[in-house]
């Protein structure tokens, strides 16, 4: 696919040469022509790729810089226009086992504006063409629903023929595949009397549907689909009816362009009547003026994440049905409308370079160096691969053109990796054998996606991990000393370990000339060290960072043992014994005590004064829950879940975090999800917040 003359998407923005440079105006046409050349057959190669095969070969966003392009190159050279160029052509026609059928009125594509600017011109076009009584007209804008316009024909109420755009005069007869879409009337009781309607819109398949069906086609080793709009193509172009049955799309419907009542004269009018003789259609807004336009178009960006379908952008259509008529048709599209695009979500970048992170436990993950580039609305220049594995399950290597999708404020990934494209010198991506700041060697634990340094806190970017981690709110919250502050202290030397957070105060004039902090940030950080060092054995526990000792299992810990010294005793079956800690946190918590390192670190953090009032640990013998394992899901009405928690425990109950045959019983309230079915499942009891509070004596 790489081709030699074809420019890439950045380099043919803009013609690359003028007649002015130009020492030869001939040899100027020769060029301009063979760049015309490279991108009709650029395009048309990728025309086919989607409009008949269903499976692009590039994003959309870089398909649209080529048609721009040569946009550009057309109208500034209206003479050297090939006669075969894509420009004017809507769609392609396929080539398919599908019956064809021409239109009886042509299905043009859109225009497109991509900035509020553009859609004042498109205004100021649509008012050139108008009188003065008519100028400034009402506009209406609808969602532009991501999937393929198909037509649909009724002859009194009861549908005859379904067929997509195809290249715009003539489509495919898909009418069986058609009458599977559970949302499509078939029969349309108050059009029983209109002996043709035409109603077009959209088929498109939603988010969740698409997602199901990509995983499900992973899972068999089948052909997955680059977005939910070739997905719904390709379902509604199946040879077999019960595949296209199968798959879950949905009707909009967006015109009338048959049958429409006389009555009805505007765009809005005729959506609502659609609505009210049985079709779906997407949001509509009528508009009065641009700023309007543009304020509802913004809104829907906001909420453009939160929409069960992918939309491209909005469509803004002159709402009056006869002045629309009077502006009619350009060859590819009509006057009266326009397609006002979204920022793209997915966008093709190269993936520079791979690096290793290594996090406070030590693991190591791979982040993507990409070259910069806008998608969402935001620059991403950083992209995470999670880890080794997703490094070979993508098949990325540094080098790679790779697909970036940023929707709302989702954090951005790599969705899709050009290998068609790769360099030929790119080399297979291996994991580092040392860890990238300490050198320490690098472990995969068999079973664990994650590759770990085993520096442990020898290596510095475990250390500054960890001392964030301590300082944090749910750990011993020393609200003040923020994470840059505390990377900074660390990198001059002031703060090695988390004990020496607490000998910070012999520093003090250090620390107010210290980035010119000064005397009251000083010593508000120095308050909120002080005042972190009453705390409660749990919480202690939980900021040591020991691996796979979350707050839960901290607290669990902290009630099973009473106190730090019979915990950093314990033996590994001991340690076992807590609820919620099964082998590999037992042996991870039991290492932990027994690293000279960290019981020096422990020892000092209690000479500098941390303490923590006694646990009254409940002795469950004879109470009514002795014995009993109970799980809480969903929220409670009456009480926050820790509170629940410290009653069951007060009964005598062992509290755990996951459902296991050994549950006793599920305290299940409000939107309980998982959890409350693996209960099911298992036969183990579930207790609402009712007779819970019953049992509690409340
Ligand atoms: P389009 O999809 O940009 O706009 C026209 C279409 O919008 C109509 O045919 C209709 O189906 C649809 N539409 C959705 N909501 C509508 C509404 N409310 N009212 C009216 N129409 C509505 O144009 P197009 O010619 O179908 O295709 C161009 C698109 O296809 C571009 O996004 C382009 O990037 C993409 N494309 C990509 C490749 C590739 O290789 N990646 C190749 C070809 C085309």
């Amino acid at each position: 696919m790489t081709d030699p003359i074809l420019p890439t998407a950045a380099q043919s923005k803009t013609p690359q040469k003028t007649p002015a440079q130009s020492s030869n105006v001939t040899d100027t046409h020769d060029d301009i022509v063979i760049q015309m050349r490279a991108l009709i057959d650029a395009i048309k190669t990728h025309n086919y790729a989607y409009y008949v095969l269903d499976n692009p070969t590039l994003e959309d966003s870089e398909y649209d810089q080529l048609r721009c392009s040569l946009l550009e190159l057309e109208e500034a050279y209206p003479d050297l226009v090939q006669p075969d160029s894509p420009i004017n052509q809507v769609g392609d026609m396929p080539l398919s086992a599908f019956t064809q059928v021409t239109h009886d009125i042509p299905m043009l594509s859109l225009g497109n504006v991509f900035e509020y600017d553009d859609l004042r011109d498109f205004m100021r076009r649509v008012n050139d063409r108008l009188s003065v009584s008519q100028q400034n007209p009402e506009y209406e804008m609808e969602l532009k629903l991501d999937g393929l316009a198909v037509s649909l024909k009724y002859e009194y109420g009861e549908l005859v023929q379904a067929v997509t755009r195809g290249d715009g005069q003539t489509g495919e007869d898909i009418t069986q595949n058609a009458k599977t879409i559970r949302n499509l009337p078939l029969w349309l009781a108050a059009a029983a009397d209109i002996e043709l309607l035409e109603v077009r819109g959209e088929v498109l398949m939603p988010k969740a549907g698409f997602d199901r069906l990509n995983r499900l086609a992973e899972e068999s080793e089948g052909k997955t689909f680059a977005n939910p709009r070739n997905a719904a193509a390709g379902s509604l172009r199946q040879l077999d009816p019960s595949v296209a049955a199968s798959r879950p799309l949905a009707f909009y419907g967006y015109s009338v362009n048959q049958g429409l009542p006389e009555s009805i004269d505007t765009q809005s009018a005729a959506l609502a009547w659609l609505t009210d003789i049985g079709f779906t259609v997407s949001a509509v807004e009528v508009v009065q003026n641009p700023r309007a336009a543009q304020a509802y178009y913004e809104s829907v960006i906001e909420a453009r994440s939160d929409l069960p379908f992918e939309i491209d952008g909005m469509v803004i259509k002159v709402n009056n049905l006869a002045l629309q008529q009077q502006l009619g048709f350009l060859s590819r599209e009509p006057r009266w409308a326009t397609a006002y695009k979204f920022p793209a979500e997915t966008v093709m970048t190269r993936l520079n370079d791979i690096e290793w992170q290594v996090g406070r436990t030590g693991q190591i993950t791979p982040v993507g160096k990409l070259e910069p580039v806008k998608v969402g609305g935001v620059t991403v220049s950083n992209v995470t691969l999670h880890n080794f594995g997703e490094i070979q399950r993508l098949d990325v290597r540094a080098g790679d053109m790779v697909s970036v999708h940023r929707a709302g404020d989702v954090i951005p990934k790599v969705t899709r990796v050009w290998h068609d494209q790769r360099p030929e010198d790119s080399e297979p991506v291996t994991l580092p054998s040392t860890c990238p700041v300490c050198d320490s060697p690098v472990v995969l634990p068999e079973d664990e996606a994650l590759a770990r340094c085993s520096g442990g806190l020898f290596c510095p970017a475990q250390q500054t991990e960890a001392l964030i981690h301590f300082v944090s709110r749910r750990a011993m919250d020393i609200d003040g000393l923020g994470a840059s502050w505390l990377i900074s202290f660390f990198e001059h030397g002031l703060v090695k370990t988390v004990a020496d957070i607490y000998q910070l105060h012999n520093h003090q004039d250090e620390l107010i000339n210290f980035e010119k902090l000064g005397e009251k940030s000083v010593q508000n950080i120095i308050d909120a060290i002080e005042a972190s060092k009453q705390t409660t054995l749990a919480r202690f526990i939980y900021a040591l960072g020991i691996r796979g000792v979350g707050e839960g299992t901290a607290q669990n810990f902290a009630q099973q043992f009473g106190d730090l010294d019979s915990l950093m005793a314990a033996s590994i079956e001991t340690l076992i014994k807590t609820p919620d800690v099964g082998e590999i946190t037992a042996e991870l918590t039991y290492k932990f005590f027994r690293a000279p390192h960290n019981i020096e670190v422990i020892n000092a953090l209690r000479e500098a004064g941390v303490h923590w009032d006694k646990v009254e640990q409940v002795a469950s013998e004879g109470l009514p829950l002795d014995g009993q394992t109970w799980v809480i899901t969903g929220a409670l009405d009456s009480m926050a879940r820790d509170e629940a928690k410290a009653k069951l425990q007060a009964l005598g109950a062992k509290v755990s975090g996951s459902i296991s045959a050994k549950t006793t019983a599920l305290l299940a309230g409000d939107k309980a999800g998982s959890k409350l079915t693996k209960a099911e499942k298992l036969g183990v009891k579930v207790v609402g917040e009712d007779e819970f509070l019953v049992m509690v004596g409340e």
